[in-house]
């Protein structure tokens, strides 16, 4: 360091084993903080501060992207976030699977699986412009990055789901489309593989993401199947990208069902093939089991199906399908048509296809919890210290510098999030600070609603937002909107 009059700054980190998020190792340095951002980083014993932290034997990374959430209303409803901060999280991208609490309003419950983000009276969101201006009044523990989702959109201008979208349905759906990306919308998601977004031909969902390339958004697609049709869905995801010019995010890229177990390298090389002339990337959770409303085509005899919630038969949640079919004295089938509307968890996957596509190296770590449901699939509390402690350092999958990467660099360059998801200099302080001895998610099937271990402080544009000794939340929730093509700040 060259020497300089005043070195003063608001927090200093001091030597911390930095990992920048570029996948680059580790290495023992001193981080200074002051206000928002990161100022200066390496050998810092001319710097003085309000508060020094001794991170010895700790690991400073840049603050966990969780690319994929459906915390769209859970930011209102839960603003300290703990679920998500208590794991290292500082920024969530929302509205993904073709579903986002913006634009729209309604006065009737909303379509499955628009409902796995809340009640009807939370959404009162005409524009996304309306959804961010709430967010600035109220605050919330971690940044929010938008999609706009194309279920959304149906449910906004098409009284039924049940069929193509006329061509003037398109035009609309198009200008509402347009006007949340010109107010800040990171790109498309659809969730083509749910009944309401199903009947959408490839041509629909075209049409819209034309619109992309023009604000240099992206498409993320949680895709028309993940079972045995799984490569042409892909296909169709990458012939969208491709027409409209624009990356695609393949959402929580799996094998699913029995008949697809053992596929996960034939799926990994199509994506590689597709990689050769267009961008494409995908994002996964690290748990073999998935989640969403229940799906009467989803059940099944060949693996076990767990209640998380039901409407008609609250009581009914935290049973599997087969206990309560047994119970009823009904079929699968007739016991998950009675629990309707309600959500599932599906342990539909087999662990080395998991785990093939979790070290693929252009997956990217997204949570994919859901916030409303009682009991929750436990990704929701555990998927990021899961990914660092079970499978990098316990099962060695891959080293801790790359699992950091595949939930900071990748995905910040993946969404665009400008001065963010690295540790440089000028770069917004969204950094977190764990023990990688420690580091262990603690939620389960049966207890999902339990603190990880091993995460001692994270930090949010400067501000520290959560602590270990206190498992909570400082009063300071210092997220930001982070609108698409800004200087990574709304304010
Ligand atoms: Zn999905």
């Amino acid at each position: 360091m060259t020497s300089i009059q005043s070195n003063n700054c608001d927090t200093l980190i001091l030597n911390a084993t930095v990992f920048d998020g570029s996948g680059a190792d580790g290495k023992v340095q001193d981080v200074a903080i002051k206000e928002d951002k990161i100022i200066a980083i390496g050998k810092l014993k001319t710097f003085s501060a309000d508060q020094c932290v001794d991170a010895t034997g700790l690991v400073l990374a840049p603050g966990f992207i969780d690319v994929h959430t459906h915390d769209d209303l859970e930011v209102f409803r839960n603003p300290d976030m703990l679920a998500k901060i208590s794991q290292g999280i500082t920024t969530v991208v929302v509205g993904n699977c073709g579903i986002s609490a913006y634009p729209y309003t309604t006065h009737t419950a909303p379509p499955d699986p628009i409902n796995l983000l809340g009640q009807e009276t939370e959404f009162s969101f005409s524009t996304l412009a309306v959804y961010i201006h709430q967010l600035n009044a109220t605050p919330s523990a971690v940044n929010v990055v938008a999609l706009v989702g194309h279920t959304t959109l149906r449910a906004q201008v098409m009284a039924d789901l049940n069929r193509p979208a006329t061509p003037e349905e398109i035009t609309a759906m198009t200008k509402l489309l347009r006007l949340a990306l010109q107010q800040g919308a990171k790109g498309l998601s659809s969730g083509l593989a749910y009944k309401n977004a199903n009947r959408a031909p490839t041509s629909e969902v075209l049409a819209l993401s034309e619109e992309l390339a023009e604000f240099d958004a992206i498409y993320t697609t949680h895709l028309r199947t993940e079972f045995d049709g799984i490569l042409d869905a892909l296909d169709e995801a990458f012939f969208i990208g491709k027409k409209a010019n624009s990356p695609v995010v393949i959402s929580h890229l799996k094998c699913a069902g029995k008949n697809n177990w053992g596929r996960a390298r034939e799926v990994i090389r199509h994506v590689e093939q597709a990689q050769h002339s267009q961008e494409v990337a995908c994002d996964c959770y690290p748990y073999h089991a998935s989640s969403s409303t229940l799906d009467l085509s989803q059940v099944t005899k060949d693996f076990e199906i767990f209640i998380t919630w039901s409407d008609p038969h609250p009581e009914a949640a935290g049973q599997t399908l087969a206990e309560i079919a047994n119970h009823w004295q009904l079929s699968l089938y007739d016991a998950a048509l009675k629990l309707q509307p309600a959500g599932a968890v599906y342990h539909g996957m087999d662990e080395k296809d998991v785990q093939a596509i979790l070290s693929f190296p252009s997956s990217m770590i997204g949570s994919d919890g859901l916030p409303c449901d009682p009991h929750p699939h436990p990704r929701l509390w555990g998927s990021f210290p899961r990914v660092l402690g079970h499978y990098s350092r316990d099962l060695q999958l891959f080293p801790l510098a790359q699992a950091i990467h595949k939930m900071t660099g990748l995905s910040a360059d993946t969404f665009k999030l400008g001065h963010r998801g690295f540790i440089k200099t000028d770069y917004f302080a969204d950094l977190v600070l764990f023990d990688p001895l420690t580091i262990k998610d603690v939620a389960d099937f049966s207890s999902p609603f339990e603190i990880s271990q091993g995460i001692h402080a994270v930090w949010v544009n400067g501000q520290l937002s959560y602590q270990i000794d206190k498992n909570t939340i400082q009063p300071t929730r210092a997220g930001r909107f982070l609108a698409h093509n800004s200087a990574g700040d709304a304010k």
